[in-house]
């Protein structure tokens, strides 16, 4: 009885996902149009094509929510660029008057 293992059962590959399934959320989706089938690219997992739809919703109204606050942002950004604005004229209408006159 021979220990040596031929070396033509031996098969070695590589595994080149960058997320393994048990990790992934599965955020970077293929849609294959012509079989209907939903993949992640990252770990290659099959998807059911209500779960790839619901994580988009979701990941839609996140995004919805990330551009109401950044115009929420903007909105009070620009509110106090008025207020310093008025504040600014106001200094220098006063500084104006309290200055001598220069001849
Ligand atoms: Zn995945």
């Amino acid at each position: 009885m021979s220990s040596v293992i031929p070396f033509a059962r031996l098969r070695v590959t590589t595994d080149n996902r960058t997320h393994r399934p048990g990790e992934c959320a599965h955020h970077n989706i293929k849609l294959d149009s012509r079989g209907g089938i939903v993949t992640c690219r990252d770990c290659g997992a099959s998807l059911s094509p209500f779960w790839a739809l619901t994580m988009l919703a979701e990941q839609y109204e996140l995004a919805l929510d990330h551009a109401r606050r950044l115009e929420d942002r903007l909105a009070r950004a620009d509110s106090r660029i008025l207020e310093l604005s008025a504040e600014l004229d106001g200094q220098t209408r006063t500084k104006g008057r309290l200055e001598p006159a220069s001849t």
